[in-house]
């Protein structure tokens, strides 16, 4: 809201006259000895000036923008350091004002009208100035704090200051805040969420497609088809941790369940388990192929078998032996066991032949 010119006159005036008193006969001296001008910074609090532009609700004056540039030319003309000492106190005050939660605003804003707790603000660094947008301090959250990591530099106020606006970069992955009290922030964050779960579910999908393409070239479609569900386990789970991620949700807590969740089942589907792995496996190495004769060795599978291989599934592998019996052979078995190519099936006739 404008603030009346009559009002603003007074104001501008008020300070001229403060400057002209109190401020211009020391300035000089105060300058030369490197001086923190604590006196004129205590008159410069009377006065409201640290509440200048803050909203009425919280205690300032509430002045316009036009006001407070016709306060910081008077201080200017008498000393120039004292703007710096206002502006900085000011730039932090309007941040809160304009982008603080309703509690950061209700608990810090009448203590900086005052004056009794200033602010700062810490933007530059040794290797980004006027370029901002080269700074490298980083912000990354963690819970409910953030961790700063960087150096800063020319801070005004900085010693004396109970409050820094500071400016770093945001890493991580949390979009927008579904705790803020902003609306804007709580819809940005579960877009986002949505955005991560409808892409990631079209990516999930389109992957195990392509990976159920190349196996089934491979291995047939009794392989294809369980890795295919596997992929598509594996990614729907990835998919909804990164949106609950998204919206804050305490991976540490879904993690412990999904880990006694994850041995509870371990232990009970044992016997599947073993063969899933022991599919996988075969499928990577590839000790025979479908159409391929095979004799396989082991005790443990009743004997030596021969036969050709129909298909090679992730929990069994299906074998037709010489008597033309279908038999399916548990992975975990067969990767246990010695398999090499089969001798040449004998003709029937010529089998007679050989024994006459
Ligand atoms: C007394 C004092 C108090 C300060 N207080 C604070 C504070 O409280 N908080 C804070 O964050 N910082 C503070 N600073 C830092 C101040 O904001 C920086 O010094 C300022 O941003 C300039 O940065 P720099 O010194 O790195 O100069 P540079 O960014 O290197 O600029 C050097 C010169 O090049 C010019 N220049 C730069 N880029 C361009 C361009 N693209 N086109 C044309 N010209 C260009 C600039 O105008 C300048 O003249 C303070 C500095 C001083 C001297």
């Amino acid at each position: 809201m404008q603030t009346d010119p009559e009002l603003r006159e007074e104001m501008v005036a008020t300070v001229r006259k403060f400057v002209a008193r109190d401020v211009i006969p020391v300035a000089s001296d105060l300058e030369h000895a490197d001086a923190y001008p604590a006196e004129i910074v205590a008159a410069m609090a009377d006065l409201g000036l640290f509440g200048i532009t803050i909203p009425q609700e919280y205690g300032g004056l509430g002045l316009d923008l036009l006001t407070y540039v016709g306060v910081i030319e008077e201080l200017s003309y008498g000393w120039m350091s004292l703007s710096g000492v206002l502006n900085t106190h000011t730039m932090c005050a309007t941040l809160i004002a304009t982008f603080g939660t309703t509690e950061q605003k209700e608990r810090w804003l009448p203590q900086m009208v005052s004056g009794a707790r200033r602010g700062a603000l810490s933007l530059s660094e040794p290797d980004a100035g006027t370029d901002t947008r080269n700074i490298s301090c980083r912000a990354v959250r963690d819970g409910d704090e953030w961790v700063v990591t960087g150096t800063k530099a020319w801070v005004t106020n900085g010693e004396r200051a109970g409050l820094v606006a500071l400016a770093a970069l945001v890493v991580g992955n949390v979009l927008g805040d579904i705790h803020s009290d902003s609306l804007d922030d709580k819809l940005i964050a579960i877009s986002c969420a949505v955005g991560v779960l409808v892409l990631g579910v079209i990516a999930t999908r389109s992957a195990a497609s392509e990976v159920e393409r190349v196996t089934a070239a491979r291995a047939g479609a009794t392989a294809s088809t369980p890795l295919r569900v596997v992929c598509l386990l594996i990614g729907y789970v990835t998919v909804i941790l990164g949106a609950l991620d998204v919206i804050d949700v305490p991976l540490g807590h879904l993690l412990v369940g999904g880990a006694v969740t994850g041995v509870i089942i371990g232990i009970a589907a044992q016997q599947a388990l073993g063969n899933l792995f022991a599919g996988l496996v075969l499928l990577l190495s590839r000790p025979y192929v479908p159409g391929e004769r095979i004799l396989i060795r082991s005790g443990a599978l009743g004997g030596p078998l021969e036969g050709m291989v129909t298909s090679v599934g992730l929990l069994y592998t299906t074998l037709r032996g010489n008597d033309g019996i279908i038999i399916n052979i548990p992975n975990a078995g067969l990767l246990a066991a010695a398999v090499g190519p089969a001798p040449p099936e004998v003709a029937e006739e010529d089998a007679e032949e050989a024994v006459v």
